[in-house]
This record gives C-alpha cells, structure tokens and sequence, in this order.
C-alpha cells in the first residue's frame, strides 16, 4: 500500500527486505531513494552477500573489490552523502563507524585496515546513498588516487 505523505515522503507499508532482516517499523523513503541502488539492496529488490545487519545499518560486499576485504555498510534509512548528514545523524554516523570495525574484528583484520567515505563528485562519490568502504587483508598504499 502507498500513502504520500506531506511532499517529498512516501511511505510504502507493506514493503519488507527479503534478506531476512525484518526491521520494527516499516522503512520510510524520499521519492529520490525509490530510484537508489542501495536502497534497493538494503530492500533485497536488488542481491547482495550480507556481512552484517541491524536494524540501523546493512553491510555487504563489494561488487568489485578493491582489496580482499572490501565490505560497504550503508544506513537503511536513505541518505544521499557525508554532506547530506546534518546534526540528527550524528548517532547513526558513530554507529555506522563501530560497525565498521566490529566488522573489521570479526573478519580478522587485526594488522590494520581503511574505512572510507567517498564524498561527491571530487571525492569519487559514484552511489548517491551514504556508504563506508572497509577494505583491509593486505597493505594498503597512501596517499589514495
Ligand atoms: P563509491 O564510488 O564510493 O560511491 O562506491 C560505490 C561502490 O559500490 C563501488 O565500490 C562499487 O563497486 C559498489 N557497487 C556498485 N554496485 C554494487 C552492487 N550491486 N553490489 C555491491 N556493490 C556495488
Ligand atoms: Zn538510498
């Protein structure tokens, strides 16, 4: 079932992930995240290989790896970049970030590793959707291209 409420929000009651993760209340997209690849991801509209998830957060590999641990996590709610976070966000940056290396821990990256947030168009930025790389199992090189 679909209901618009105010403006820009859509709220769609019915919709569920099918990566088996079942969040407490249905989710809430901008119409922009009907259109977002993560946001299908998160949704199980598109696949993935799950690495972690909570009910704020979704973690899954990589496409195309750019290290032998290369694991992107992503907030379930819609949030276009870093730049778009205000204020109100600042939990669910710091919960993204322990993520990370609760990952990180559990895949046994104890020599070290990178998390990453690409930012915009100068940052390399290329899914309009907030994500975290964390790459590590083997030495990584600085500075980035
Ligand atoms: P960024 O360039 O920082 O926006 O990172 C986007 C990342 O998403 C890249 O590392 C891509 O390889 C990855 N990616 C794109 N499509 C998929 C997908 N369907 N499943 C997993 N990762 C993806
Ligand atoms: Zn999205």
């Amino acid at each position: 079932m679909l209901t618009i409420l105010g403006q820009s929000r859509i709220f769609l009651s019915a919709c569920y992930p099918s990566n088996g993760f079942q969040p407490r209340a249905p989710p809430m997209y901008t119409v922009h995240a009907m259109s977002c690849l993560f946001c299908k991801i998160v949704e199980g509209q598109i696949p993935s290989t799950a690495v972690h998830q909570d009910e704020l957060t979704y973690a899954f590999s990589d496409i195309d790896p750019k290290a032998p641990v290369h694991i992107l996590i992503v907030p379930r709610e819609h949030i276009g970049s870093l730049e778009e976070a205000d204020a109100s966000k600042s939990a669910l940056l710091g919960h993204l970030m322990q993520t990370a290396a609760e990952i990180a821990r559990n895949k046994g990256l104890g020599e070290g590793y990178r998390v990453v947030i690409n930012t915009g168009k100068h940052g390399g930025q290329s899914v309009d959707h907030l994500h975290l790389h964390l790459l590590g199992g083997r030495q990584l090189t600085w500075p980035p291209g």
